[in-house]
């Protein structure tokens, strides 16, 4: 049996990934703190914050100045958020650093404001793998007639990029499915280009060819991760079911060449990211075949998203971290805090009714939070079975 047993009621936390980066990239936490400080004194940049948001900053800031304090809540610059910081131009290191201290902060303090420090936009909940931990194992969510499977319209997409424009500064374009797989893809790409500070796209590069790769590269996506679990061909099928390890390496291949060729000044950071969840994977034989290919190699915890459903209520009380950092809007418009409930039994709304701010503060996404709160996460089915906090 592929799957780790005792891994199935572990608790959750998403952000209990470790990553390799190739060598050329730096790290020095003292050297960015310096620029952010810099920045800190230019006013011009400074000013053009809300005073809600430079109060956030200076809040930041302190943390980053006061390391040793022993606050869980206290904000640290990770190996991976130094990555980002160095892509981002200075003019707008002190904006990305608030909407960094949002995500990684809000859901720590329990914080809302009018919009979630993240939003995942799902192009498509089609996915043309099935990787054996994922939902898309559910034939209750893949067959056809029971509505759940399809990919977002253009205009849909285009309404919901420009509300989050200027507000939220977080996006990622994934979620239940591949995002290549929308027949748009190309011009939703085109459609974000100078939009976000932060904007994510989560494929398993299976579908990758040229125009994609020119899509991705000349937009403004500033972190592409291709997910992958494996550096053998028979592991990779096993876990990716319909997948072709020569393929995929072919296809990285492909936007690594473009990448040299036509966009060697392009700031966009590549990783391979694989779901850790067997012994069989080794991370230092992912890293050996995959850091050729892109900047950085990581691995995330496993988390049964396969069978949500038919898990047994378990003793969690803790609040799930989700309902303060992310919001997720279906292809079809359906608005869910998460996709471990990928048949959207905890919806919150439907986008194409209301606005991102008005579901994010809506009556519906409010009780859940408080039953979280209260220590009662399991009056809400799936939250009931859900590891995640
Ligand atoms: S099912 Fe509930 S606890 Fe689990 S991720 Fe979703 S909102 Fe959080």
């Amino acid at each position: 049996m592929l799957k780790e047993k005792n891994l199935q009621n572990k608790i959750y936390k998403k952000h209990n990934s470790f990553y390799s980066f190739n060598k050329n990239e730096k790290k020095n936490e003292k050297f960015i703190i310096k620029k952010i400080l810099k920045e800190r004194e230019n006013l011009n940049n400074f000013n053009s914050l809300s005073n809600s948001h430079k109060s956030l900053l200076d809040t930041a800031i302190k943390d980053l100045l006061n390391p040793n304090q022993d606050r869980h809540n206290i904000f640290k610059l990770s190996d991976n958020v130094i990555s980002e910081i160095e892509n981002i131009d200075d003019n707008k290191l002190l904006n990305y650093l608030v909407h960094r201290y949002r995500y990684e902060i809000f859901p720590k303090k329990k914080i809302i404001d009018e919009f979630p420090p993240c939003l995942q936009i799902e192009p498509s909940s089609i996915c043309n793998y099935r990787c054996v931990f994922c939902f898309e194992t559910d034939k209750t969510f893949t067959t056809k007639k029971n509505g759940f499977m399809g990919t977002m319209e253009l205009d849909l997409f285009k309404k919901i990029i420009d509300d989050a424009e200027g507000k939220i500064e977080f996006i990622s374009l994934a979620s239940r499915g591949e995002p290549l797989v929308a027949k748009s893809i190309t011009e939703m790409l085109d459609y974000t280009k100078n939009k976000f500070l932060n904007l994510k796209v989560n494929t398993n590069a299976s579908l990758l060819d040229e125009k994609k790769c020119h899509a991705i590269l000349q937009g403004s996506v500033q972190t592409i991760v291709f997910s992958a679990d494996a550096a053998d061909k028979d592991l990779y099928k096993k876990i990716r079911v319909n997948g072709d390890l020569n393929k995929v390496l072919k296809n990285l291949e492909l936007f690594q060449n473009i990448r040299l060729k036509y966009y060697p000044k392009q700031k966009i950071i590549s990783r391979v990211s694989g779901v850790k969840f067997s012994k069989e994977q080794n991370f230092e034989s992912m890293k050996n075949l995959w850091s050729e290919l892109v900047d950085q190699v990581a691995f995330v915890e496993y988390n049964p998203w396969e069978n949500t459903y038919l898990r047994p209520s378990n003793d969690v009380i803790e609040p799930c971290s989700d309902l303060w950092r992310r919001m997720f809007i279906w292809w079809d418009g359906k608005t869910n805090p998460c996709d471990t409930d990928y048949k959207s039994y905890l919806s919150v709304g439907e986008y194409s009714n209301t606005n991102i701010s008005s579901l994010w503060n809506s009556d519906k996404y409010k009780k859940l939070r408080e039953s979280h709160l209260n220590n009662n996460r399991k009056s809400f089915n799936p939250c009931n079975s859900c590891t995640l906090i």
